[in-house]
């Protein structure tokens, strides 16, 4: 059992040791504040936190470790993550809807290259950045989801306007951008969401792929035939965005932003294929970085969001399960949870509402549903990832199975705490 946790004692301890680092030139005061978050939201004694009301956002979980991370890059992606809480916050804080501070938090997070979600969203197979979101309210249980998009800008904002405008809960693809043009929101190029990080995964990704499907040759090297050129034209290849209603562009293979094609049997995931997907074989990085956010509001309601780019490589159509109601976003009047991780596990295992679903069910407390699931269930399943979940009585969860996973949270007074790894 965790112990109740109260912030504020919590903090003061942690600053008691950043004041005996600090004159030793050990740390600077944002490592300090670093460490001191990272304490206040550790995964082994995990918090009681317990606000009136806040919100908690993710931004991908995975193999994230602190070696792998610099600390210039470190320091951008908390300074993101916390500009995405004080988003929600500013609309909670005046005692605006969870459902708006859940949008408000995760079109930062959208906007910022860090992260696999919106502008930074990871390419498919074809080269082609194929966008997914869900948004959730929990008092009406009114649902909106968008999957495959590849010219909107904030698919968080299209899902909300899926449930606010149409009497659809999920519209994909060229259907989904026409809808979103019939309500007067502009479609961008493909490259908008291009950068230059998530091309090179791609390119990895698709060299490890070809060096496991390759026949070896006479002297034991993989073929090189039938191979895809590893680079792309550069990134100011002008991106084909095909109209929505209108057929896919022609195939052109590898091209950033440019429309997805089929696949050539060749290049079929083989069943039984050792390739994991969103694994970057140089870096060993399973950091798969979709956004999402729940909320709990001054009026006892809950809202969840969720928001992605999907896997790395992945095939044309492929759909994760943040925008699957129930798997990867899901709220209701008791509780409200955000997913990241491998997505075909969390389909699979309902995971979002299997969480809330043993809350209702089994009157368990929201984290120890969550941790259940998540490492418990998931892990005997090998699904990897992560969920963020708070409940009406302000409890929050952020369990997760890998060794990272961006997180934050902020309650009513106003304090931002956010934390990348596993360990303090
Ligand atoms: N869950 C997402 C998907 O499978 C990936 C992620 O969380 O980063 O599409």
């Amino acid at each position: 059992m965790s112990p109740t946790f109260s912030p504020r004692m919590h903090r003061s301890l942690l600053a008691g040791t950043a004041l005996l680092l600090a004159p030793m030139g050990c740390a600077t005061s944002s490592q300090v504040g670093a460490a001191r978050d990272e304490a206040a939201l550790r995964t082994d004694e995990p918090p009681r936190v317990k606000p009136k009301w806040g919100l908690v956002i993710h931004g991908g979980a995975g193999v994230i470790s602190r070696e792998n991370l610099s600390p210039e890059r470190e320091a951008a992606m908390r300074a993101v993550l916390t500009q995405a809480l004080q988003a929600g916050h500013a609309v909670l804080a005046k005692g605006g809807r969870s459902l708006d501070a859940v949008t408000a938090a995760i079109r930062v997070l959208e906007d910022s290259p860090y992260f696999n979600a919106g502008k930074g969203a990871v390419f498919n197979h074809d080269g082609v950045n194929e966008l997914d979101a869900a948004v959730m309210d929990g008092k009406t249980r009114m649902a909106g989801a968008v999957a495959g998009v590849r010219h909107i800008q904030n698919p968080i904002d299209l899902a909300r306007l899926v449930m606010e405008k149409s009497p659809h809960v999920m519209m994909v693809g060229d259907g989904a951008e026409a809808f979103a043009q019939s309500q007067g929101m502009p479609l961008v190029d493909a490259k908008y969401f291009f950068t230059e990080e998530r091309w090179q995964g791609l390119q990895r990704a698709l060299e490890q792929e070809r060096a496991k499907e390759a026949p070896p040759t006479e002297q034991g090297q993989p073929s090189t035939q039938g191979q895809t050129p590893t680079q792309g034209p550069s990134p100011a290849t002008p991106a084909q965005p095909s109209a929505p209603g209108q057929p896919p562009a022609p195939p052109v293979p590898s091209s950033p932003g440019q429309a997805p094609t089929t696949p050539p049997p060749s290049k079929q995931p083989q069943p039984g294929s050792s390739l994991t997907p969103g694994v970057d074989p140089i870096t060993g990085d399973h950091k798969f970085g979709t956004v999402g956010a729940v909320a709990l509001d001054q009026h006892g309601d809950l809202a969840a969001g969720t928001s992605t780019g999907g896997m790395t490589n992945k095939r044309f159509g492929r759909v994760g399960d943040s925008p699957i109601i129930g798997a990867g976003t899901y709220a209701d009047e008791r509780c409200a949870v955000s997913a990241t991780g491998h997505g075909e596990f969390f389909i699979r295992y309902t995971v979002a509402r299997d969480i809330c679903a043993r809350v209702e069910y089994q009157d368990l407390p929201l984290p120890e549903a969550a941790s259940y699931v998540i490492n418990d269930v998931l892990v005997k399943a090998g699904g990897e990832g992560g969920v963020i979940a708070m409940d009406r009585q302000g409890h929050v969860a952020m369990p997760f199975n890998s060794s990272g996973m961006y997180r934050g949270y902020i309650g009513e007074d106003g304090t931002p705490t956010v934390a990348i790894f596993q360990q303090p």
